[in-house]
């Protein structure tokens, strides 16, 4: 079936017909964790959405290279370009090495992505591994023309790249706006305006993370990273380039003012956005104490938390709204997202329970045309998911015999069904998230029979052979008086 993807463009402010600059092949970027803190709710959407994408893209037999950055340098407190950087702060206060904390946070917010289904990118390049292009990037720069040196610092001059391009154009500002709402430099500043941004900082004697350059003993600013590092692995010009609506200005809208300023022209050519996570419609922060880690989630150990949620029931609660929208986290709402997985999941198993008819009274391709069209109009995720729940009920329906399906039919549904909902959503049974126990119980349970009998035989060696088997896949058997339990080790 011929479906054409249409994305919702932020540059250009309209949904537009994705064609990738090289046919069959896609490029895309996305601003990853700053890695100083554990994975939190925040850290959810924009991994899901852009999960969706890159697997939605595969799914359409694009040859896909997703780059997700690993923030682990230039990040300095309130993103502004004064104050200390946030890993090495961390690292202060911890007596770590900078880069035991990045490593830490790195495996962390893996951990959590990997326990939602999260596909790990083509290329996760760290920002401190790309110093020497950053460094390059910057010469770029002021080749052009675009920078100044100021004090051993590099800034970018806002004023003279707007004259000449747009600055403000992702954010819809213009630099009279930025004027207004920026506050006037105090005298102490190397910058010659409160809007120009670092892209090269020299480092104070107690700023520990450092790197030699032309200009001085330093370390490159935040929004460098993403331009250096989109370029090495993406080209001049590529496809995508995502990210949270948080992080369009200034962190977008200084990339693309980097990159048109050394290259002469846009790098990205559609830029996509998700929206933010509210908590009971509060913004997410530390000092509302609505402020809850992956990990909180998934133990339930935040005490805003009625319950745990598992990574599944997080990563659906995220599908079940468009990316554009804004999704209000609540613990009403995440138990209707279990709930709903759970009544999903439970359709799609109930599939084998139907015997196949000798006709159809309703047609798979409806499903697949209702799925392909919603994930073609800007990934309708909700759409998708409301598709398939009008068809959970006729799967319920065929299941008490009041629908019947052909054995073709059945196969195609089962089809669709495993590409849309495991492989496009990326969702998974909890079974299949849980993995261990559940995974391996009916082979265990199958085992344990057998050992019964054995003993019940007083075949004492047979029974032995299968306890030590299980013993040696991890698994103890533990004998009690009331029957046999096991654990796995
Ligand atoms: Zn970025």
């Amino acid at each position: 079936m011929e479906t054409k993807l249409s994305l919702y463009n932020t540059l250009t402010r309209r949904k537009e017909a994705f064609e990738p600059l090289v046919e069959g092949r896609v490029g895309m970027y996305v601003c990853g964790p700053t890695v100083y803190g554990d994975p939190h709710l925040g850290h959810a959407r924009p991994a899901v959405t852009f999960d969706l994408l890159f697997r939605y893209l595969k799914s359409l037999d694009f040859k896909v290279r997703y780059v997700r950055n690993i923030t682990d340098v230039g990040h300095l407190e309130h993103d502004a370009d004064e104050g200390e950087d946030k890993i090495a702060k961390k690292a202060r206060l911890e007596q770590l090495e900078p880069m035991e904390v990045a490593h830490y946070y790195t495996e962390r917010y893996r951990q959590a992505m990997e326990s939602m289904n999260v596909l790990t990118p083509s290329i996760e390049p760290h920002a401190s591994g790309h110093i020497i292009e950053q460094i390059e990037f910057v010469k770029r720069i002021l080749d052009e023309g675009f920078a100044y040196i100021s004090n051993g610092s590099v800034y970018f001059d806002v004023e003279k790249y707007n004259a000449k391009h747009h600055y403000g154009r992702l954010s819809g500002r213009n630099l009279d706006d930025i004027v207004l709402n920026t506050r006037e430099l105090d005298g102490q500043s190397d910058k010659h305006h409160s809007y120009d941004f670092a892209l090269w900082k020299k480092a104070s004697a107690e700023h520990i993370m450092r790197w030699p350059s032309p200009w001085s003993n330093g370390f490159p600013g935040w929004h460098m990273e993403c331009s250096a590092m989109s370029t090495k692995y993406l080209g001049e010009q590529f496809d995508i380039h995502g990210g949270g609506m948080d992080l369009m200005f200034p962190h977008h809208e200084c990339e693309i003012a980097q990159s048109t300023a050394a290259l002469g022209h846009d790098s990205a050519r559609y830029w996509v956005h998700n929206n933010m996570i509210t908590i009971n419609g509060q913004k997410m922060g530390k000092s509302l104490g609505n402020f809850i880690t992956l990990e909180q989630l998934f133990n339930g150990s935040h005490e805003i938390l009625e319950q745990a949620y598992t990574p599944m029931t997080i990563r659906f609660f995220v599908l079940q709204a468009h990316y554009r929208s804004t999704l209000d986290f609540s613990n009403e709402a995440l138990q209707a997202a279990e709930k709903g997985l759970d009544r999903l999941m439970k359709g799609i198993d109930a599939l084998d329970k139907i015997k196949p008819a000798a006709t159809s009274t309703a047609n798979p391709a409806d499903l697949e045309k209702r799925c392909a069209e919603a994930m073609a109009d800007d990934l309708n995720s909700p759409m998708v998911i409301s598709a398939m729940f009008d068809w959970v009920r006729t799967i319920n329906s065929a299941v008490e015999g009041k629908e019947s399906f052909t054995a073709e039919d059945l196969a195609t549904l089962k089809a669709i069904f495993h590409r849309y909902a495991f492989e496009v959503l990326g969702l998974k049974s909890e079974k299949q998230a849980a993995g261990g126990r559940d995974r391996v119980t009916p082979l265990v349970e199958m085992l344990l029979e057998e050992r019964l009998k054995a003993r019940a035989a007083k075949d004492w060696a047979a029974s032995d052979r299968i306890r030590d088997g299980l013993a040696a896949a991890g698994i103890r058997v533990k004998d009690r008086k009331d029957g046999t339990d096991w654990e796995l080790e």
